[in-house]
């Protein structure tokens, strides 16, 4: 049995990433697939870990073989999920995470219907700009243009599966780590893991 395909969105600046970054700390069998983008590389990112950070010809290269399994312009930027990388980790049974925007979650969806998705809603719009500046890494303009598209992007919260508030870190992070807990415990999942358990319980 493969891994299972989780889709997180969220406004720039929601804490995704910290929430993400944390629960993959906390559990082996989740990966976070790194996207490649055209934006540029943030002070403290590092190519390959954050991001394949590639020029517009180079991404426009990869559309062109097929190497996406989705993609999509997000502020001015490009971003897209390696189809080959996604499909090499669920095959090895870690449950994967896609953090792309409502956009890429659209385009999954429909290819994978079985993905599990989640949007992340910040508890205020003056908690959102508060944690984009206090990040430090973008420019008073980009923060400006990331809160104009934050209002577009939660306008998509009900097309998810799931939403998590994140106004208390350790408790948005707990409601996500149930998400995943829930998911495995599904009846179908069980009776795999516990094939052989649930045989011997049922012999007479
Ligand atoms: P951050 O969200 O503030 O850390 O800023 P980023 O520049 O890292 O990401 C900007 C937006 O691009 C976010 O809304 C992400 O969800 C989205 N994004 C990142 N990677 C991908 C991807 O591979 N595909 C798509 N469709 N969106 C992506
Ligand atoms: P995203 O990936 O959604 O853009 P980040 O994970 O980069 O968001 O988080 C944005 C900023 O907010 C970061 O500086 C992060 O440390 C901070 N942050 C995240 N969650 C919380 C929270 N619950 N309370 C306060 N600050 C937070
Ligand atoms: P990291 O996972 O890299 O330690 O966290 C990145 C950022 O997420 C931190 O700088 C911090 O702002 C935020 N963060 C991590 N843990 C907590 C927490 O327990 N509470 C809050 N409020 N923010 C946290």
């Amino acid at each position: 049995m493969s891994g299972s395909l989780y889709i997180v969105s969220a406004p720039s600046g929601a804490g995704k990433t910290s929430l993400v970054s944390k629960l993959i700390m906390q559990d082996s069998r989740i990966v976070v697939s790194v996207s490649s983008t055209t934006r540029g590389i943030r002070p403290g990112e590092e190519n390959g870990v954050n991001y394949h950070f590639l020029n517009v010809e180079e991404f426009d290269e990869k559309i062109v073989q097929g190497d996406f399994l989705e993609h999509a312009k997000v502020f001015d930027n490009y971003y897209g999920t390696s189809k080959s990388a996604v499909e090499a980790q669920l095959k090895a049974r870690k449950d994967v995470i896609l953090e792309i925007d409502w956009q890429g979650a659209q385009q999954v969806r429909k290819l994978m219907p079985e993905a599990i998705s989640i949007f992340i809603l910040p508890p205020s719009k003056e908690e959102l700009h508060k944690r984009l500046t206090n990040r430090g890494t973008d420019s008073e303009e980009i923060i400006e243009r990331r809160m104009q598209d934050a209002v577009s992007e939660m306008s998509h919260y009900d097309e998810f599966d799931y939403i998590v508030v994140n106004n208390n870190f350790d408790i948005a992070l707990n409601k996500l780590q149930s998400i995943f807990t829930a998911n495995r415990l599904l009846k179908d999942k069980q009776a795999a893991v516990h094939k052989n358990m649930i045989e011997a319980l049922l012999e007479s």
